[in-house]
């Protein structure tokens, strides 16, 4: 159980605007628990600064990477590069790469895999349906489908090193100030260990992976999410531009 260790993580997005108002953000965040992960994924821009002056204990992840090791992509940035620079985690799959960016599922498999290769590199995996799909009652085949295409190729034995960590984030939840009921969230993170447990003979696979929540949480909401026996942290997009709520939430988890 001590490798579903709690990880809460802040996703700034394309925020804040500037170097100044991004290093302010940071100071103002409180240092990590030792029981927890806490994680935060800034713009690439301002990665150097931030390991410089990282609260202790919180660790730092870039929000997308290329699945590309090196060569003549311009624009792109490697996990190589990433790894060399201590940042620790890639986020991938965010719905808003899914969907404004065109990321398929098998794009998204490919940086899993290529960010793998680095030993040093963690992933946290976003999955989750839209309105639409929920509405049609196709929670559990999204899920199921983005977890298994998401994860093709991936050993055992790199989700039971904690290699990956899942976010369940309901795409109508995100930024919509509508959050899952911990009981919804409770049922998507069943029918993510179940595919899992599927996929790998092992049941130590589907044990020891931690699946986050994420969608419009808030330091009122994050205790009675936490509470449910399969949400083992969460992915926070706004209230993680503000560093009292954000740390409200590590504190309430
Ligand atoms: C996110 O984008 O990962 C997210 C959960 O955003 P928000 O908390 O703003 O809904």
């Amino acid at each position: 159980l001590d490798a579903r260790r709690p990880i809460l993580a802040g996703n700034w997005k394309l925020n804040p605007k500037s170097r100044d108002e991004a290093l302010a953000l940071l100071n103002g965040l409180s240092p990590s628990p030792s029981d927890v992960d806490v994680l935060i994924f800034p713009p690439l821009p301002y990665l150097g600064d931030v390991l410089k002056a990282l609260p202790a204990g919180v660790q730092v992840g870039a929000q997308t990477c290329s699945n590309y090791e090196e060569g003549a992509f311009t624009g792109e940035v490697a996990p190589s590069m990433l790894a060399s620079m201590n940042v620790g985690y890639v986020l991938l799959g965010h719905s808003e790469r899914r969907t404004l960016f065109g990321e398929t599922d098998s794009d998204i498999n490919a940086r899993v895999l290529t960010c793998l290769k680095e030993p040093n590199l963690k992933v946290v995996l976003c999955v989750g349906e839209t309105l639409d799909e929920y509405e049609a009652g196709l929670l559990n085949s999204i899920v199921d489908t983005q977890t298994r295409k998401g994860l093709s190729g991936v050993s055992a034995q790199d989700l039971i090193n904690g290699r990956v960590v899942i976010a369940y984030e309901p795409v109508w939840a995100i930024g919509t100030g509508l959050t899952a009921t911990p009981e919804q969230a409770q049922n998507a993170h069943t029918v993510i260990r179940n595919t899992l447990a599927a996929m790998y003979p092992s049941t130590a696979v589907a044990e020891s992976v931690r699946i986050q929540y994420g969608g419009s949480v808030k330091p009122e909401s994050i205790a009675d999410l936490m509470s449910q026996p399969d949400i083992d942290g969460a992915l926070v997009g706004g209230a993680s531009l503000d560093a009292a709520s954000f740390n409200a939430i590590v504190g309430g988890a």
